[in-house]
């Protein structure tokens, strides 16, 4: 799904907003404070929202490609989309991303409802 370039990233998913082309370069992350374009890069080795499930999956590939973990962010992205012996590892961190995505996304979702619930009971009292 990453490899594809078709995960459901903001640099695909926010291509049209509002009938409004949006330019790659205001395709954004929400899920840090980085102002990164949300792509499969940003997603897999920079996002710290990811953190956790990065280091896990790093280790666990470093067992297979013991070097791994010295090379440089843009040859490690390379590593784990091209290299068939890490491709269920990978597929599994891609997975545990975007289940950890969409959980961040419907907390945002529901802390805005309750706010807007939260600051109409109080204009109301
Ligand atoms: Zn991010």
């Amino acid at each position: 799904m990453f490899r594809a370039g078709v995960a459901p990233l903001n640099i695909e998913t926010l291509r049209y907003a509002n009938n409004r082309y949006i330019p790659a370069e205001e395709r954004l992350c929400n899920f840090c404070e980085s102002a990164e374009i949300e792509d499969e890069f940003h997603a897999l080795l920079k996002c710290t929202a990811y953190e956790e499930i990065r280091h896990s999956m790093f280790q666990e590939i470093s067992t297979i490609l013991p070097s791994f973990i010295d090379l440089l962010d843009e040859q490690k992205l390379v590593a784990m989309l091209g290299n068939p012996k890490v491709t269920k590892i990978v597929a599994r961190g891609c997975s545990n991303i975007l289940i950890k995505r969409n959980d961040i996304m419907y907390f945002k979702i529901i802390e805005d409802v309750i706010n807007v619930i939260d600051e109409t009971v109080f204009s109301l009292s």
